[in-house]
């Protein structure tokens, strides 16, 4: 193996480039943004991912990595090329896959030499023979029929966590029909190899399903409980010791279970929708997935009806809201509850002033219709004079211990929308709160 391409430098591309860089292989990464492409050469990196900034400066400086936006060097140079692009959700909710063709048929235009072609873009059952076709169409354009295989090989990593995710996989999931692509595959992830890493090594076409199965699984795990929360608030339950206790059963596990105002981010809505899609074509009816869907739209509106249900008339109200990225420890906003809430909320005239650690630079455009109702601040106490009621919806960590004689002194009322279950009932309602949890 000479040296790797990785196409698309996201939050996959990018971490899976420079994690393999690390592993001591030779990578160059590229992208058709040029200002991303620009600022990584400069060390800049375009993403807020712990960890990813000193390996990316560690293989830079040690040549084994690299970044262009010359796709036609790269492949001419390389012998196993990773398609990271997005895939983003089309109108009627499939995966749109403009990038990775484009990206397929690149590829057949440059090849000049038996090439392992690399899948890791989230992609419909099928997609792994449409790449094959794609580029067997490209190359005989040119007259050209160089061997080539392609593989499977979905990412499972979880942005905030991706390095330690990347390296620390539960499972590396390989499909090909072809031993020497399979053989290849085995160099790229020697290192997992001899960590002893689980390797799941299947045809295309069940690796494509795993990734979809995977997700959609756990978006339905986390709106189980959502859903079991929002019972829970009817009949004094508390959500909390159900999710502890249910996850004490090794069947079922303690992953996942955390209430909140709905799952977010740029795979589970998308891939769920995608995967409900992909089934109703076959004519097969994914009804849980379907519902999860639904199920999951709902929460985030409920989250906005809670708070408009303690506070009454929200008109000239201002909000505290801590915490606007998908999760914490990321940037990432791609249909984060915090939209549709602030959203829902502005509409019945609520101002907003908001704080989050990464996401303010992405936050400014995805609210951008919101724009002159919300005031972006330095930190979290800012967000609290002369508001309301305080709102967490990320629970980045530093949000876990706030002064609360301060938060208390600062708020005009001690309201405290706790979305994701970071404080207790208890204590907080001694302390003079009035506080709202999930399912508690
Ligand atoms: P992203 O949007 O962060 O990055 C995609 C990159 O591809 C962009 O930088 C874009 O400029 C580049 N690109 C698009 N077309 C290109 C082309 N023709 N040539 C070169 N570069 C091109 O996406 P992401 O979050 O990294 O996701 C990539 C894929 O991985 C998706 O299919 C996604 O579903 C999947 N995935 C994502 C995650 C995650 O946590 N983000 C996890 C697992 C799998």
């Amino acid at each position: 193996m000479n040296r790797i391409a990785v196409v698309g430098t996201g939050y996959v591309g990018l971490v899976s480039g420079s994690c393999l860089s690390d592993f001591g292989l030779n990578v160059i990464c590229v992208d058709k943004d040029e200002e991303k492409i620009k600022g990584l050469k400069c060390g800049v990196i375009p993403i807020f991912e712990p960890g990813l900034q000193p390996i990316v400066e560690r293989n830079v400086y040690y040549k084994r990595l690299e970044f262009t936006t010359d796709l036609r060097q790269a492949v001419e140079s390389c012998d196993v090329i990773f398609i990271a692009v997005g895939t983003p959700p089309a109108d009627d909710g499939s995966a749109d896959l403009t990038y990775v063709e484009q990206v397929a048929r690149d590829i057949a235009r440059y090849m000049n030499g038996y090439t392992v072609i690399v899948n890791k873009s989230t992609v419909p059952i099928g997609t792994g023979k449409k790449v094959k076709e794609w580029i067997n169409e490209e190359m005989a354009k040119r007259g050209a029929s160089f061997e080539f295989d392609v593989v499977s090989n979905p990412e499972f990593l979880r942005e905030g966590s991706a390095v330690h995710d990347f390296t620390h996989p539960d499972r590396v999931v390989i499909g090909t029909d072809s031993k020497r692509a399979l053989e290849v595959m085995k160099q790229v992830y020697r290192v997992l190899y001899l960590n002893e890493t689980p390797f799941v090594e299947t045809n295309i076409e069940t690796a494509e399903m795993i990734k979809y199965a995977s997700n959609a699984f756990l978006a339905m795990k986390v709106t189980f409980i959502n859903e079991v929360a929002n019972l829970c608030e009817h009949v004094g339950a508390n959500v909390q010791d159900v999710a502890r206790a249910m996850g004490m059963d090794g069947r079922i596990g303690p992953k996942f279970l955390h209430p909140g105002p709905g799952y977010g981010g740029s795979c589970f809505p998308k891939d769920t929708r995608a995967f409900a899609e992909m089934a109703r074509k076959f004519g097969v009816s994914l009804s849980l997935v379907e519902q999860t869907v639904e199920a999951n739209e709902r929460q985030k509106l409920l989250a906005a009806q809670k708070i408009e249900r303690v506070l009454g008339d929200l008109s000239g109200k201002q909000l505290a809201v801590l915490g606007l990225a998908f999760k914490p420890n990321t940037d990432d906003m791609r249909e984060a509850p915090s939209i549709t809430i602030l959203n829902e909320l502005a509409q019945k005239g609520v101002t907003f002033k908001v704080y989050d650690p990464a996401a303010h630079r992405e936050a400014k455009w995805r609210l951008k219709n919101i724009e002159d109702r919300i005031i972006y601040c330095q930190n979290e106490y800012e967000t609290m004079e002369g508001s309301d009621a305080l709102v967490i919806i990320t629970e980045w960590n530093q949000f876990r211990s706030l002064d609360l004689n301060r938060v208390k002194e600062l708020l005009r009322q001690p309201y405290f929308f706790d979305l994701r279950n970071i404080y207790k009932k208890k204590d907080m309602e001694s302390r003079g709160f009035k506080y709202f949890g999930m399912g508690q």
